[in-house]
């Protein structure tokens, strides 16, 4: 079974500075996280695991990790929009699409595909938590160097990487660049050049 082969991406090209993460490396990485969250969760109580991802930033990691885990978990998807910029948030937090399912009494992990300020994750763990799952943790792919200053409980992280605007692998500028296989940043030319 030969994997699926990537179209090409050639018309991004002049827009990535640098590719910061290869698809390989996040590969191998969203196997290690997999295995590392299959022996953390043991046998669980309450059935299956659920993961939460946020859209549509998470998806890519999302459909990755649930295919990598040992184990089987229900995939919910919530929608929220952040009052801000185009490049950052502001913590105001207004859901779009909620969950299909009630979670009281499931383990919950949300899927993250980027923290940055975590004001959108704060926000979204004390929503969850309000609903009385059996617990709820964390697992995000990247992990910028603000995030450590914020009180959010993170139990899994991917990659930390610089403060740079990265896309692809789900991350998007202006709707374009989530469907690179790969991370990259972001030329600066394409978010001054006002497109
Ligand atoms: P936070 O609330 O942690 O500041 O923001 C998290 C959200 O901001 C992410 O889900 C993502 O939508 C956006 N974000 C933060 N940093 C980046 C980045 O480097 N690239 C992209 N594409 N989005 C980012
Ligand atoms: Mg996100
Ligand atoms: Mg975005």
């Amino acid at each position: 079974n030969d994997p699926i082969e990537r179209g090409s991406r050639a018309v991004y090209d002049g827009d990535i500075a640098s590719v910061l993460i290869t698809e390989q490396q996040i590969n191998d990485k969203v196997g290690e996280l997999a295995k590392q969250i299959d022996e953390d969760y043991g046998d669980l109580a309450g059935g299956d695991l659920v993961l939460v991802g946020v859209l549509k930033g998470a998806v890519m990691v999302m459909t990755d990790l649930a295919r990598a885990l040992p184990r089987p978990a229900q995939l919910e998807f919530m929608a929220v929009s952040s009052y801000g910029s185009s490049t950052s948030s502001s913590g105001v937090v207004r859901i779009l699409k909620d969950l299909d399912r009630d979670i009281a009494g499931k383990h919950v992990l949300v899927v993250e595909d980027i923290i940055d300020s975590g004001l959108t994750l704060s926000w979204l763990l004390r929503n969850l938590a309000a609903r009385d799952p059996a617990s709820v943790e964390v697992c995000t792919l990247l992990r910028k160097p603000d995030a450590v200053r914020v009180e959010v409980p993170v139990r899994y992280v991917g990659f930390d990487i610089p403060n740079e605007f990265v896309v692809g692998y789900g991350l998007d500028f202006a709707e374009r660049y989530r469907d690179l296989p790969y991370i990259g940043s972001l030329d600066p030319k394409v978010y001054t050049s006002g497109t």
